[in-house]
């Protein structure tokens, strides 16, 4: 018989701070939280192997809620923190959150990018369709006839499509999940961690207080009736004629990993101190 004591299995409650988040009752984040411990749980990875950046919004208070590494970084530059965070140490699993205002205006052009390198990170967005910590802004995913008092009559401007656009920009995972689907969005998660390259994550996050409207959007989801696909084309053109409502992994490609080859076998951060006595 092994003397070998195998280390209990980590549980979901093991990736949470204690501290209390101070969402609205009834806000999609917590269950996003939720989530994102059932995923690493998942995973097994252990808590101090994984970093959780943020910028600025209601979801990107996440980073406290865990247990993880965390930076809680400036508004829309998430993903340029994590990025270096990946490079500079590889080994971590670095888990990127964000929302809409955050990710897709003030972060736009980081994204962008971000979706093009390709560096193996999983960004998160809790799109709610709103800035909801200023009090109910319109962001780019804000339909363009939403009516409320701080843009009457709606702002007649087109809403971006993040997925469509993290396709046309290279991304390598691409998925859509509902917050109050738990289990489903902890499996999405739990993929994107696993697939290599830059993973999105476009998570409906209903914001309660300033579009209670949306507290229906969990009688309009629905499984997403499409085969995985590594074909982007075919992923843009079946995202751009959908309803928005379908959840599920809609694309994994397999494009090269930056840093890759010899650049990946640069040394570590660890290691250039120890070379230079730092
Ligand atoms: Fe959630 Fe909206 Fe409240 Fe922010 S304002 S915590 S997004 S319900
Ligand atoms: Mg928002």
């Amino acid at each position: 018989m092994s003397d070998m004591v195998e280390a209990p299995a980590l549980t979901p409650a093991q990736y949470k701070s204690g501290y209390k988040p101070i969402w609205c009752p009834g806000c999609g984040d917590y269950t996003v939280l939720a989530s994102v411990t059932k995923a690493l749980a998942q995973l097994q990875r252990p808590p101090h192997e994984v970093a959780v950046v943020s910028g600025i919004g209601c979801s990107s208070r996440i980073p406290a809620y865990t247990s993880c590494y965390g930076f809680h970084g400036v508004h829309g530059r998430s993903l340029a923190a994590a990025t270096g965070l990946k490079v500079a140490r590889p080994e971590l699993t670095v888990l990127v959150a964000s929302g809409d205002g955050d990710g897709y205006s003030i972060g736009g052009n980081h994204f962008l990018h971000a979706c093009r390198r390709n560096v193996d990170l999983t960004y998160i967005v809790m799109d709610n369709h709103v800035y909801g910590m200023t009090k109910g802004q319109a962001s780019p995913t804000t339909e363009p006839d939403w009516d409320n008092k701080l843009s009457p009559g709606g702002t007649g401007i087109r809403s971006f499509h993040p997925l469509v656009i993290a396709l046309a920009s290279g991304a390598n995972f691409v998925a859509r999940a509902f917050s109050g689907d738990q289990n489903g969005t902890a499996d999405i998660i739990a993929q994107a961690i696993r697939h290599p390259g830059f993973s999105f994550v476009e998570i409906l996050s209903p914001c309660v207080t300033f579009r209670p409207e949306q507290r229906d959007w969990k009688n309009l989801v629905h499984p997403a009736a499409v085969e995985h696909t590594d074909d982007a084309a075919r992923a843009a053109r079946r995202i751009m004629t959908d309803d928005g409502f379908n959840i599920g992994v809609l694309y994994a490609g397999n494009r090269p990993v930056y840093p890759g080859g010899a650049v990946a076998a640069k040394q570590s951060v660890a290691d250039l101190e120890a070379e230079f006595a730092l």
